[in-house]
């Protein structure tokens, strides 16, 4: 399996299918991953077992601001589109200790260089019980907030979260951003030691959808896999059985988009 790591603070702009032009931003260290989650699909490779994260393992904000200037000033300079400047990078983005100071900067920066771009974070949500994170996240324009599972066992199963935080959590706090967050769900289904899953039965779904109900998000974003996954056997779900997903959510009254 080949994993993927950024190799700077800032870079692209890349096109997203979801976000146009998007220039990433990486808050995570160059050679490592450092997650709250050890997600089976995901693209930067298994979250190695005995990684440990403290303040020290992040760069200072105002480095990191002043990197993302650099490059705000580049692009400008080339006249480069960028539609979207996102969170994503080599882990979790929430988990930097200054995430909030680093928002409230780069909101700054937007202004001066690049006003009608928007500011996004994908996050795994699993850092919404800190007040300065859930702050933050209100004052961009997309925070995309992850919920691939409508239960405990297949939260466990698929996300594999790295610190203790349970599925009834992550709905919990994600309420505090009712109207705000947009919520991604990622669907697959495959085998994992000789056990069957697949996120999409209607277990999961109807778990899911009361989820949604109670959180009450601005927009649901649907997918499924598009890049080499760390575990095997993994199964991707077709454009069309997406739509079938999306036309239940709308029926509940939510904006969905599938990608
Ligand atoms: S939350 Fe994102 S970065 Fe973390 S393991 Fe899952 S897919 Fe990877």
């Amino acid at each position: 399996m080949s994993t993927f790591l950024w190799q700077s603070i800032a870079f692209g702009p890349i096109f997203s299918r979801r976000l146009g032009q998007s220039l990433g931003i990486n808050l995570l260290p160059n050679d490592t991953k450092i997650c709250s989650f050890n997600c089976i699909y995901c693209e930067c490779g298994w979250t190695l077992e005995n990684s440990y994260w403290d303040k020290d393992s992040f760069l200072p904000a105002e480095q990191i601001l002043k990197a993302i200037e650099h490059k705000l000033i580049d692009c400008r300079e080339k006249n480069s589109v960028i539609d979207s400047i996102t969170f994503s990078g080599n882990g979790e983005p929430t988990l930097h200790p200054s995430f909030g100071e680093i928002i409230d900067g780069l909101l700054l920066l937007r202004k001066r260089y690049y006003p009608s771009a928007v500011i996004t974070c994908l996050s795994n949500s699993t850092q919404l019980h800190r007040q300065d994170v859930l702050e933050a996240l209100k004052k961009i324009d997309n925070p995309i907030l992850k919920l691939d599972a409508g239960n405990e066992a297949l939260f466990q199963l698929i996300n594999k979260p790295t610190i203790s935080v349970s599925q009834q959590e992550v709905v919990q706090n994600l309420k505090k951003l009712s109207g705000i967050a947009i919520i991604q769900t990622l669907f697959l289904k495959g085998k994992i030691d000789n056990l069957y899953f697949d996120n999409s039965s209607e277990d999961n779904i109807g778990a899911w959808l009361s989820n949604l109900e109670e959180i009450n998000p601005k927009q649901v974003m649907i997918y499924s896999l598009d890049r080499e996954t760390p575990q095997t056997e993994l199964i991707r779900f077709t454009r069309e059985e997406l739509e079938q997903i999306a036309i239940r959510v709308r029926n509940k009254g939510f904006q969905t988009s599938v990608f």
